[in-house]
């Protein structure tokens, strides 16, 4: 972190508070942010809100947020949106957060972030919900890769139906891969999954639906390493593996590959504070970094007993709203209120 050269006051965007990252997190600190009167500017580096909800299972359920028994990521996403709308966020796709620069006390104090575009943000407070930062796909070392990807190599399922009707390998061991090859299965007209070895990460219950799928001649499994796309101008025709010395070729017109996620927070992790793992560490009081007004939640941030769980991120959102307001409005005694009785919720909502 340093403090700012060359501040040009013209091309600066001023925001009570900045947010990055529009994950499930992000949003709901945009709610809790606007329930002590704060407005916040949002920045994600996709092209869309939702995080991992929307990027990694749009359509899986999740049953652990607290009064929806079941609840798909997407739709969570949704009602998120719509939580925070009446607090009428900005939000900046397709912006990655690169630096953080504070401002001298003598000039105002807070802080600019620049994004990679160069836009610059100046605001009070920060609140990074980066999630596990950048959610990218590993990509295996295969010539000619990037002819296929989006075409006919894929690395998450977006629309099930797309694939009716398709010769599909699958390849991976993790849950990803075990419930699309599980789930595709009956609309392909032809599904194999491809693993490495006997042994799979993902859940005991999915790897033995799968062993009784490949039973039943509704799915096969083939041992062995993906090693080459065979095809023309992104049109596939087979998955080259590789299997104890063996070379074969498995047809198919879609490939689904699920080698994990290389999330890395890149810029974030040289802003100066304190991290551990990987992950930056925060206060549990108000999820606070080792830098007065920048704030950690979500996946992103670490303390003991830190649980990567939509349910947690939603708690410190809560708590560091509290002490946010304490930088906004310095000036102001900041009551605590419950939503029901919220004045500024109420008036947002038209019913003040
Ligand atoms: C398959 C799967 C199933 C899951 N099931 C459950 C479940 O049942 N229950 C549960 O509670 N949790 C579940 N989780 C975990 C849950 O999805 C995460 O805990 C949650 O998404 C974390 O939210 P977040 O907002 O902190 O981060 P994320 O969802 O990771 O969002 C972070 C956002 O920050 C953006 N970002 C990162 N770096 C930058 C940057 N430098 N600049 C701008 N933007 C940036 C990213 O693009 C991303 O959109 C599951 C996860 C997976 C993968």
């Amino acid at each position: 972190m340093s403090t700012p050269a060359n501040t040009n006051e013209y091309d600066i965007i001023d925001t009570q508070a900045l947010i990055i990252g529009a994950g499930p997190v992000g949003l709901f600190a945009v709610f809790q942010l606007g329930m002590v009167g704060i407005s916040a500017h949002v920045l994600d580096i996709l092209p869309r809100a939702g995080g991992q909800c929307v990027e990694l299972y749009p359509d899986k359920p999740i049953f652990d947020i607290p009064s929806q028994p079941r609840i798909s990521g997407g739709e969570l996403i949704e009602r998120l949106l719509q939580q925070a709308a009446p607090f009428e966020p900005t939000f900046h796709f397709k912006e990655s957060a690169q630096t953080l620069e504070r401002i001298p006390e003598d000039q105002g104090g807070g802080f600019i972030v620049a994004s990679a575009s160069g836009k610059r943000f100046r605001a009070p407070v920060v609140v990074i919900a980066a999630g596990g930062g950048a959610i990218a796909p590993k990509r295996p070392p295969l010539k000619g890769l990037e002819e296929f990807e989006e075409k006919s190599v894929f690395y998450a399922v977006r629309e099930p139906q797309m694939f009716r009707g398709k010769r599909i390998v699958v390849a991976g061991g993790g849950d990803s891969a075990l419930d699309w090859a599980i789930e595709l299965a009956p609309l392909a007209r032809h599904l194999t999954l491809l693993h490495r070895r006997e042994e799979f990460r993902a859940a005991p219950a999915s790897v033995a639906r799968m062993r009784e799928m490949v039973v039943a001649g509704e799915m096969d499994f083939r041992l062995g390493q993906i090693a080459g796309l065979v095809g023309e101008n992104g049109v596939l025709q087979a998955v080259r593996a590789r299997h104890a010395g063996e070379t074969f070729d498995i047809a198919a017109d879609v490939a689904l590959l699920f080698f994990g996620l290389a999330g890395r927070l890149g810029a974030l992790e040289k802003w100066g504070y304190e991290l551990r793992g990987g992950r930056i560490v925060v206060d549990t009081q108000a999820f606070e970094t080792s830098i007065p007004g920048v704030f950690a939640i979500g996946d992103v941030c670490d303390y003991p007993g830190k649980l990567k769980l939509i349910l947690s991120g939603f708690h410190e959102a809560a708590l560091m709203a509290q002490k946010a307001a304490k930088y906004v409005f310095p000036d102001r005694h900041i009551a605590f209120e419950h939503s029901t009785s919220s004045s500024i919720l109420a008036e947002k909502l038209g019913q003040g």
